[in-house]
């Protein structure tokens, strides 16, 4: 998603996006091949190794599954799906059952005869991850040298396909400076792209990859960035103006960034009509939360979806009735993630720090005065609290002894 090419949902969209999370249809499904990867991005949250990734015939009846399940758009990701061997077959499979077919991968193992066999196997739109139009910068990420130009040699071909290309680029300590040149690529190009602020914990909650996350005090430069339609200040805007102001590319490389009213009181689309599916067979609500709600091995995909209690509490959850968040003064500026929530700050309905900082940066930046999240006013009250319950103790213990 651009600033140029924002993808705005049509009247069509709107109608399936409202049906089917008012049916909890799973429209949307994220399915990753495998977590083995080509390239060892410094920021990574994936163990390439292979545990027990999905056979060939295990990922074409898990298809078959999504589509009796009334699944549409279908993203193959990983790790990278190129080193899958199978590829073909599993496209062929999910062509046959007419799944609008999207590809998230780096780009590094496309020719000019494999561009050729995605557009054959009707594959509509390619995500590619560029991290910088610097090759020192990019490679220095993907720890790969040479990777940027492989990647980007590999673009041209699959425009010549007529597939849909978007560059993704997720921003970190180690690229921010370079995301006008990834804009500036993109225009080059004549494709729309993504800047993505999200780092995540790795999957088993090694907080590693933290360490390449911005500090939202360096992010102001972007957030003001007029290119990116960074939100002027408005102290009257409407909530949802303020949120359309905000610079329509960035956002999250996981969540369609489509606003709906049937997701209005939602925390987001994960576990209502969309989910992920890991290269193991696990069922997760989205690829940023990692709750398990069964496994593809064991039980079949609609029985999961449908029955699993993980799946049934999220579907519960109402942002109105957030314990902290429902009193958030600047809610309407921030981007609270469940997943994140959860990996972050423990509690899937609670608040975390990220969410607040960048949720005041932007509060402030549309001329909210003193914007102050609800998690840290009742900080900053515990801690007044604490403080004059310690004093009234000293004072206490001060008199007793006199
Ligand atoms: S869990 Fe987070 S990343 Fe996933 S869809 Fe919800 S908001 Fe987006
Ligand atoms: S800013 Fe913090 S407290 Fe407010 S809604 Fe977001 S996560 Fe919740």
């Amino acid at each position: 998603m651009s600033t140029s090419a924002a993808a705005g949902a049509t009247p069509v969209m709107d109608r399936l996006i409202s049906r089917t999370v008012l049916r909890h249809q799973p429209l949307s499904v994220h399915f990753d091949l495998t977590y083995r990867c080509n390239e060892r991005c410094v920021h990574c949250y994936l163990d390439h190794e292979d545990h027990g990734e999905l056979t060939t015939a295990e990922c074409l009846a898990v298809m078959k599954e999504l589509a009796s399940a009334g699944t549409l758009f279908l993203t193959f990701s990983g790790g990278e799906i190129f080193l899958r061997p199978d590829l073909y077959e599993i496209l062929a499979e999910a062509r046959r059952l007419h799944f609008d077919l999207s590809l998230k991968t780096n780009a590094l193992l496309v020719t000019e005869e494999r561009a050729a066999r995605l557009r054959e196997y009707g594959v509509r739109r390619v995500q590619i991850s560029v991290y910088s139009d610097i090759p020192e910068v990019h490679d220095a990420i993907t720890k790969v040298p040479g990777s940027l130009q492989r990647t980007l040699a590999a673009i041209p071909l699959l425009l010549e396909q007529g597939l849909q290309v978007k560059l993704a680029c997720p921003l970190m300590r180690e690229n921010l400076l370079a995301y006008r040149g990834v804009m500036a690529l993109a225009e080059k190009l004549g494709v729309p792209y993504v800047l993505d602020l999200t780092i995540t914990p790795m999957m088993d909650g090694n907080e590693a990859p933290l360490a390449h996350r911005i500090p939202v005090s360096s992010l102001l430069p972007v957030m003001q960035d007029p290119t990116l339609h960074a939100c002027k200040p408005q102290p009257t805007a409407e909530a949802t103006r303020a949120r359309q102001e905000f610079p329509a590319a960035i956002g999250s490389a996981v969540s369609s960034g489509i606003e709906n009213a049937a997701y209005e009181d939602l925390p987001c689309s994960a576990g209502h009509n969309s989910c992920y599916i890991s290269p193991y067979g696990d069922v997760f609500p989205c690829v940023q939360l990692p709750q398990a709600a069964g496994n593809l091995r064991r039980e079949r995909f609609s029985d999961i979806w449908y029955h699993a209690p993980q799946l049934e509490r999220l579907r519960g959850i109402r942002e109105s009735q957030l314990p902290v968040c429902s009193r958030c003064e600047i809610r309407s500026y921030c981007e609270r993630c469940p997943g994140l929530a959860l990996m972050e700050g423990g509690d899937l309905l609670g608040a975390y720090e990220r969410a607040c900082e960048l949720a005041e940066q932007k509060a402030q930046l549309a001329g909210v005065v003193t914007p102050i999240s609800a998690l840290h006013r009742e900080q900053a009250a515990f801690a007044m609290q604490t403080n004059s319950r310690n004093e009234i103790a000293s004072f206490v213990a001060n008199s007793s002894s006199d």
